[in-house]
């Protein structure tokens, strides 16, 4: 299921544009507008969740499989050797601003501020 009004479901169904580093039946895989690092990438399900909040038990083969794609993502992306995060913000305190379940890829520059 898709929210007309939703700007991930929009790039999912190819409806605006995107940088599309990867897809399948499940996942859409897109660089970020504003790249935080050299390689900042978004994993998205097809599906419109509106973030970590609203799986469910049901979700559980997507978000391993959101996983995989995560890493098979870093692997291409040459990432892996000097080491990538792979981020879900959710709610306000974390800064959540797109309220479509996104995974963000980050690497490709060490990053300042380890938050934990
Ligand atoms: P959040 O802050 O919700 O964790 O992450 C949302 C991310 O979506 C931000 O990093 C922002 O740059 C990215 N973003 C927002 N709108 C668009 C868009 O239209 N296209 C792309 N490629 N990224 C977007
Ligand atoms: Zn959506």
């Amino acid at each position: 299921m898709s929210d007309p009004n939703c700007i991930f479901c929009k790039i999912a169904s190819k409806q605006i544009p995107a940088f599309i580093v990867y897809e399948d039946e499940q996942v859409v895989a897109f660089k970020d507008i504003s790249p935080q690092v050299p390689v900042h990438v978004l994993i998205v399900p097809r599906l419109h969740l509106a973030g970590l909040d609203a799986l469910t038990e049901a979700h559980r083969e997507l978000v391993g499989h959101i996983a995989l794609v995560a890493q098979q993502l870093a692997k291409e992306l040459g990432v892996t050797t000097r080491g990538y995060r792979l981020v879900a913000n959710c709610g306000p305190d974390a800064g959540q601003t797109v309220f479509h379940l996104h995974f963000h890829l980050l690497g490709g520059a060490p990053m300042a501020g380890k938050m934990v």
